[in-house]
């Protein structure tokens, strides 16, 4: 079945909620900027960091482009920092913003300013999604927002924020609970602007980094507390990586949805959703690399397997790679259309 563009967000919205049984939709749970999308549309990074036409632009490009089933936006992942009093270099077209001098020492002195939803641009990004869902009534907006742990890690720097766990972990704790405290207020700020879901994306919470009995002890509570505050629209959690080892608690941490890469097995990942009874769904895992450098049968054949073994919503693992050729992205929809076609 070909997805109307009609009826997508309604689509979206009662799949996440249980309400029914659809078609699996192709969401943007992560970005796809293709250089393609910008080269075609002539916009670039970093000014569409800043400039609220070219953000709309480049987020509607995998729907009017490639028919992928939503938008995703913003671009990058200093928004937030940025809000705390960060410092941010935005780059340039092959590189994403980031922070580059933050105002705290220690986890200590974390705190989060008056104007933290306020900044030129959040202001920004809140007009572009007003602006799309104006014109886009029918279409899903799916918001990504940096994950606490990420977050903490961008205003402390990474590698001390790992080396604090150990010297002070209560400090980390204090600390770690600021930073949702602020960003459950953006969350409750973009909720006033009828969004679909929020994704927070804990690229640093992956267990290539954080001890997974860490993410249990430290992260998982305050995941949870997040999720139970956002209460008028759907959210989604994004750990990137092999998350195997913290499967269990993604599924257990009162998301709607959990978002997994190719590494993790859809197999372990539905005994889990089984052992646990939880009813989160699952989006994913079409392997990035297969994206970029794969070809549209490589494509077809992750699409198939990711819909055989019972995806809900299907996406790329990560945020699609800019290089990542146009076919690749649309074949995403091609093939999940052609499965439904030759099992009816
Ligand atoms: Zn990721």
């Amino acid at each position: 079945m070909t997805q109307t563009t009609k009826n997508l967000r309604q689509i979206f919205n009662e799949t996440v909620k249980h309400q029914k049984k659809h078609d699996a939709l192709i969401i943007p749970v992560t970005t796809i900027n293709l250089l393609a999308y910008r080269n075609d549309l002539d916009i670039h990074f970093p000014e569409i960091h800043t400039n609220k036409k070219d953000m709309i632009d480049l987020s509607l490009a995998p729907y009017k482009i490639s028919k992928i089933e939503g938008v995703n936006l913003p671009f990058d992942m200093t928004l937030e920092s940025e809000s705390f009093g960060c410092e941010i270099d935005m780059r340039d077209e092959s590189n994403m913003p980031e922070v580059q001098k933050t105002p705290f020492k220690k986890a200590i002195d974390v705190e989060i300013p008056d104007d933290f939803t306020n900044t030129k641009r959040m202001n920004i990004l809140y007009d572009a999604i007003c602006d799309i869902r104006s014109n886009y009534p029918d279409l899903p907006i799916v918001i990504g927002i940096v994950g606490p742990f990420t977050l903490l890690g961008q205003l402390l720097g990474i590698e001390q924020l790992l080396k604090y766990i150990k010297l002070d972990y209560f400090e980390v704790e204090e600390a770690l609970s600021v930073v949702v405290e602020a960003l459950i207020e953006f969350i409750q700020k973009l909720e006033t602007l009828d969004i679909d879901a929020v994704v927070v994306c804990e690229p640093s919470a992956s267990c290539d980094l954080l001890d997974p009995n860490i993410f249990n002890q430290l992260l998982k509570g305050e995941l949870e507390y997040i999720a139970d505050e956002t209460t008028k629209t759907n959210t989604i959690l994004h750990v990137c990586g092999n998350t195997t080892q913290i499967i269990e608690d993604m599924l257990t941490s009162h998301y709607d949805v959990i978002s997994i890469e190719n590494v993790v097995s859809l197999n372990y990942v539905n005994e889990m959703r089984d052992k646990t009874k939880s009813d989160t769904l699952v989006a994913g895992n079409i392997s990035t690399k297969t994206l970029l450098l794969g070809s549209t049968s490589d494509v077809r054949d992750e699409v198939f397997y990711a819909l055989d073994n019972g995806i809900d919503i299907l996406a790329s693992s990560c945020s699609v790679p800019p290089y990542t050729p146009e076919v690749n992205v649309a074949e995403m929809v091609k093939a999940r259309d052609e499965y439904y076609q030759t099992q009816k």
